[in-house]
């Protein structure tokens, strides 16, 4: 019998899943089996329904004990900011790496809810369905949105296996992947034990192995306030690859330090214009590899309220939407502590030396004040490049072809101070922003018209909103019309042809379909309850193609949000 077990000078243990009865296949994530390079049809066979299940183990030689082995990693973290000692993959099992031959991109294939693990502590290592249903779709929705993310290739059903949870739920198995599974707890949990040697291999692993090589890590921004543009990041690729100041230059952890901050403020720049909220950022939630990770009490905006959090446990709205930015920083300085005495090595020496050795004091001491200057430098970089993602994102998202500085008062912080007051809808928002032609807002009058197709109160289509909401967004309208008359004409008038390219640009980046609770609810209910299977192909093809003109935002097979606040989500 495995229980909680305290797992030492180790960053993971072999371990296998469990074996099941009667799995049954609900879905697959036809984007995921493109990206993985499986062919498609491939998922019908037995060899796929064994091995994400977790019968199979593809790989491994059980007669001759030899081949790929599964394994589950070890992590700590600070959950809600204190210490929580010993987490890691307790109901997760990672099974082997694959490369896409075509993408040469790499990931590693784990099961969620196979069973227990050295980690599972007091709990049973199995996940329930509607968790899981929650994470399959909402992992490939996120990708879909272009946030990085971990993914999901499939949801399966396990019939015999009845989990205990305030009632007794079906079991699910979500296979999921990534290009690493490695949190800020793997460091973590080495740090808190003093594992020195460990952390250095950690480090140079996710160096060389997850990231493209150490010349791929980029040196200090020269200027935090015009960070370059980033591309996505993706193995192998490195996320802006700058020139640093010749003289100081740092040493290798400290880049690498630097390539995981910029990273998650990416990512998180991404969340915060997307109103995505993942509701628990411990540090063991939080990727070395900037990815969106560990999906329970997620949500995604409704009404714009910057201080709303998806999680019923968090009273003091730590993990809430506006606390998300800085949560992450918190997160990354606890990475930066734990990399302390290789970042703060200096040029050249690489913490080698203080690695095997015992350090004297005067030599810690000197480090530690290295490796916080650092840690505040890369602060500002971080700062530096989530506002230029952020700008990023919502200039394209309200059909700007430029980000001018007098943007983010007068168009972006009008905007969401009356989407609060007026409780509009975060996202709905945006799409039919993307619909209203600019000859459509002339006069005053017209605009206070248009208005009323962001309230919802009477429908889909609305034509709520008291008088003043309507004038205010109205004044907001002839700003906006101003920006892109400018933008997208001679600053006084633009082409219907250019305005129609505008609204097809708009479209691209907002989506009309995003995994709502309610949404997700309806679906749990109906697989669960009515026994229904196919509204989960009809969701993913919903979640996998966002920015179609057929989903019309508030409404899903038919019915329709009514902008009532939800009931509670479980998850
Ligand atoms: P989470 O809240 O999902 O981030 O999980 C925190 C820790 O609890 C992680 O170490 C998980 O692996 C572990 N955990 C959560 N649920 C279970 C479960 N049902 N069985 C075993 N471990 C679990
Ligand atoms: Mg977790
Ligand atoms: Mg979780």
């Amino acid at each position: 019998e495995i229980g909680p077990r305290t797992v030492r000078d180790a960053i993971f243990t072999w371990v296998r899943p469990q074996t099941v009865k009667d799995p049954e296949l609900l879905a697959v994530s036809s984007a995921a089996m493109r990206d993985l390079g499986i062919r498609p049809g491939d998922e019908k066979s037995d060899d796929f329904v064994d091995t994400v299940a977790g019968n199979k183990i593809q790989g491994w030689d059980e007669e001759r004990r030899e081949g790929g082995y599964p394994w589950a990693q070890c992590y700590g973290g600070f959950q809600f900011g204190s210490w929580a000692g010993q987490l890691g993959d307790g109901r997760a099992i990672s099974l082997f790496e694959t490369t896409n031959p075509e993408t040469g991109v790499r990931y590693e294939l784990q099961l969620k809810g196979a069973g227990l693990t050295p980690y599972s502590r007091f709990a049973d290592g199995k996940a329930v369905l509607r968790s899981s249903i929650r994470e399959f779709v909402v992992s490939e929705a996120l990708n879909a949105l272009g946030i990085p993310t971990t993914r999901a290739l499939s949801l399966t059903h396990l019939p015999h296996e009845k989990v205990r949870r305030e009632t007794t739920e079906p079991g699910a198995i979500v296979a999921r992947f990534a290009q690493t599974w490695l949190r800020i707890g793997n460091f973590d949990i080495l740090r808190s034990r003093g594992d020195r040697k460990l952390i250095r291999q950690l480090a140079t692993y996710l160096a060389e192995d997850a990231f493209g090589g150490w010349e791929t890590l980029p040196a200090r921004l020269e200027d935090p306030d015009k960070p370059t543009e980033s591309p996505a990041p993706q193995r192998g690729v490195p996320s802006d690859k700058i020139e640093g100041p010749s003289e100081s230059a740092e040493n290798r952890f400290a880049r690498l330090y630097r390539e995981v901050v910029r990273r998650n403020a990416l990512t998180v720049a991404k969340w915060q214009a997307y109103g995505f909220m993942n509701g628990v950022l411990n540090t063991d939630n939080t990727s070395l590899f900037g990815l969106s990770i560990d999906f329970g009490p997620f949500a995604f905006m409704d009404n714009f309220d910057p201080m709303y959090t998806p999680n019923h446990d968090d009273s003091l709205l730590r993990y809430s939407y506006r606390n998300q930015p800085s949560i992450i920083w918190w997160n990354l300085v606890r990475l930066g502590e734990s990399l302390g005495e290789l970042i703060g090595a200096g040029e050249g020496v690489d913490g080698d030396k203080f690695v095997n050795e015992g350090v004297t004091e005067d030599q810690a001491s000197e480090l530690i004040a290295r490796a916080e200057k650092l840690i505040t430098q890369t602060g500002e970089e971080y700062k530096a490049v989530f506002l230029g993602e952020y700008k990023k994102v919502m200039t394209a998202r309200l059909g700007l072809k430029n980000f001018k500085e007098s943007d983010f008062d007068q168009l972006f912080s009008e905007l969401l101070d009356a989407m609060e007051a007026l409780e509009l809808d975060f996202n709905l928002f945006f799409r039919r922003l993307s619909n209203v032609n600019i000859s459509e807002l002339e006069s005053e009058q017209a605009r206070q018209d248009k208005a009323s197709v962001f309230f919802y109160q009477d429908g889909v289509t609305g034509l709520g909103g008291e008088e003043e909401g309507r004038k205010r967004v109205g004044a907001w309208l002839e700003k906006w019309r101003q920006r892109i008359l400018e933008d997208w004409g001679d600053g006084s008038s633009v082409s219907e042809e250019a305005d129609v390219q505008r609204t097809e640009a708009m479209k691209k980046v907002n989506p009309s379909f995003i995994p709502r609770g309610w949404i997700l609810d309806e679906i749990i209910r109906r697989v669960e309850k009515e026994k229904e299977r196919d509204v989960l192909d009809r969701v993913m093809t919903m979640a996998l193609n966002p920015f179609e003109d057929s989903w019309a935002g508030r409404e899903f097979d038919g019915k329709t949000y009514d902008g009532d606040k939800e009931e509670e989500t479980r998850w």
